[in-house]
Order: C-alpha cells, then sequence, then structure tokens
C-alpha cells in the first residue's frame, strides 16, 4: 500500500520518451493522465500474481505473449472471479474505489513488490517478470509500505544488454527506453494500418504482444516453471491457429475472441488476419502458401495488402 499522488517520475519519463521518440509522441499524450489520481484519492493498493506457473503450448507462445493468455481483467480468466472477490473485500471494510488508470509498473515498484528490469518490466525474486499487476486506486489514508528510496537502481546484471539485442523491431534502444510506436505489442493491437514492409518482417510471428525481450533475459533463466494447465485455455484455443483467424467470421470474433483479447476492438477482425497473414508469411511455411494467395482478392484493402505483400515476398504467382 502506497499513498496516491506519488507518481512525478512517471511524468517526467514520458518527457523523456516523447524527447526520444518525438514521432510516437501521441501515443505517450494519451499516459500523461495516469500520473493523476481524482482529488480524494488517498491510497493506493498494489498487488502481483505470478503466471509463471501455467503451461502455454509452444505454438501459442510463438505467437501471443504469455500474459495477455492468463490476465485476469476479463471475466473469461479463471483468476477474474478471485480480483472481483477481492474488490467486493476491499468495500467491505469501507473503501471507496475510484475509477482511475495508473502505473502500475510503478506504482509495484513503489510498494516493494519489484524492481524494474532495464527492458522497463516489474522483476520480483522468485517469478522474474512473468507477474501481472493489479493496482485499486482508494479514497482512505492507510498504513503505508516503505517506498523504495533508490527506484532507478536494475534489477538487472552488470553490462547486461540481452533484451535490447532481442527486440525484433528495436523499439528498445537502450536502457529503461523503449519506443512505443515501434513495439511489437503496440502495433499488433493499437495498429490503424498496416506497418511499413520492413517492420512488418521484423514482427516476426507476433501476433498479439511479444515476449522477446522478457524472454530472452538472464534474470528470467528458469522462472517460467509452467507446473499447471492454463484455466479454460481449452474453451477456445481450437480458435488461436493462424488459419482459423485468418478464415473467422465476425460472429465467431465477437463471440470467442474479442472478449477475451480485447485490446482490439469489436471492429478490429481485420487487423487478426493482417496480423495472421504477416505471421504466416515470416513463417516461411508452404503450407500456408494457398491460403495467402487466395486472400490476395479480400475485400478489405488491408487484408489484400498484407496478402499482396506476402505474395511478393515468398514469390507466389497470385
Ligand atoms: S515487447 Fe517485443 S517489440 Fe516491444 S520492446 Fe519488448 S522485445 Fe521489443
Ligand atoms: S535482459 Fe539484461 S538488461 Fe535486460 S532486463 Fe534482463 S538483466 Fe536487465
Amino acid at each position: 500500500m502506497i499513498p496516491a499522488n506519488s507518481f512525478e517520475e512517471y511524468t517526467w519519463q514520458l518527457d523523456k520518451r516523447v524527447g526520444s521518440f518525438p514521432e510516437s509522441k501521441e501515443l505517450y499524450e494519451q499516459l500523461y493522465a495516469m500520473a493523476r489520481q481524482p482529488e480524494n484519492a488517498k491510497s493506493i493498493i498494489v498487488c502481483t500474481q505470478r503466471y509463471n506457473i501455467y503451461k502455454i503450448p509452444d505454438d501459442l507462445g510463438a505467437l501471443f505473449g504469455k500474459m495477455y493468455l492468463f490476465e485476469p481483467r476479463g471475466p473469461y480468466s479463471q483468476d477474474h472471479p478471485s480480483r472481483v472477490a477481492f474488490e467486493a473485500y476491499l468495500k467491505t471494510l469501507g473503501l471507496n474505489l475510484l475509477p482511475c488508470y495508473i502505473p502500475n509498473r510503478l506504482a509495484a515498484a513503489k510498494a516493494g513488490l519489484g524492481k524494474f528490469g532495464r527492458n522497463n518490466f516489474i522483476y520480483d525474486s522468485r517469478h522474474g517478470s512473468y507477474v501481472w499487476i493489479d493496482a485499486w486506486v482508494v479514497d482512505r489514508e492507510l498504513v503505508y509500505d516503505a517506498i523504495e528510496e533508490e527506484l532507478s537502481l536494475p534489477a538487472c546484471n552488470d553490462g547486461c544488454n540481452k533484451c535490447v539485442e532481442a527486440c525484433p523491431t528495436k523499439a528498445m534502444t537502450g536502457e529503461f527506453s523503449m519506443d512505443r510506436g515501434r513495439c511489437v505489442a503496440h502495433l499488433g493491437w493499437n495498429a490503424k494500418d498496416l506497418p511499413d514492409e520492413e517492420t512488418r518482417a521484423q514482427m516476426g510471428l507476433w501476433m498479439y504482444g511479444c515476449d522477446a525481450c522478457q524472454d530472452a533475459c538472464p534474470l528470467n533463466q528458469d522462472k517460467f516453471t509452467a507446473t499447471d494447465d492454463l484455466p479454460l485455455l481449452a474453451e477456445y484455443e481450437k480458435y488461436l491457429t493462424l488459419e482459423r483467424l485468418l478464415e473467422m467470421d465476425e460472429d465467431t470474433y465477437i463471440e470467442h475472441i474479442q472478449p477475451r483479447f480485447w485490446f482490439i476492438g469489436k471492429d478490429g477482425l481485420w487487423l487478426w488476419k493482417c496480423n495472421a497473414l504477416r505471421s504466416m508469411i515470416n513463417s516461411g511455411e508452404s503450407k500456408y502458401h494457398g491460403l495467402i494467395k487466395q486472400f490476395c482478392g479480400h475485400e478489405d484493402s488491408w487484408v489484400r495488402e498484407m496478402a499482396q505483400w506476402g505474395c511478393r515476398m515468398l514469390g507466389l504467382s497470385v
């Protein structure tokens, strides 16, 4: 538990990012509001929960950031009921939960739940960076945990640069730096159009999220223990193949995919199809060639363009 209104550093960091990556300024401007809480905000309660225990099938782990297969915010997650129960418990204590977003990673560091790695993720000693962070802003003063005095002291090994080297699009240019506009996670779910051709190729197989800068990290070595089945995965795993996503109709998308992977909106099936095509193209697997050619005539212009790019890349005649 930490006091509210303690995120001045977040604003400084955003200023720094805007200075380093002016072409992504618009994407950072949306985040400034997170440094400010409502006037009646008094305290922030922060929790972390490990997701490193879940078995993620290799084919899914190559396409999806592991965190997004687990995340407990939506009602489709096994862990969602415990989140709801916790909120109900806080209310029984007479706390009002205020509707606002805050920088969860910084809140976790300030609450002593972990330390930043140079890749901007929070690490705890038992689970590495494979922890989910939740935070609630409340209107009552509480008994606070000690605030880390030196937040900028990283959890990292001296001289390590593996996360930067692993970043496929070079979004990460150095320690505590990352161009949001070039990050695969952003490009995969927040795109308004197609990335340039060079970036498409760099994005590799990733469909939704990217774990490259975490998976390459020595601090995460042996931390993904994968001892338990990922709850409820069996209900929707069959929809997550590249072929199913590419050929998916709107009704199936709205019923099975969008509620679980809600960073892409209800009107975003075109983006899933483009991502599936890009992943097929970058895989180099010939089993996808027929589908890539078929989608060169698709009614959506972005889907068409992606498929046509694939045909050019792979030397396929249309
Ligand atoms: S999530 Fe992927 S693209 Fe984004 S910074 Fe990390 S490695 Fe780079
Ligand atoms: S890869 Fe190295 S530099 Fe990057 S977060 Fe991990 S320990 Fe730190």
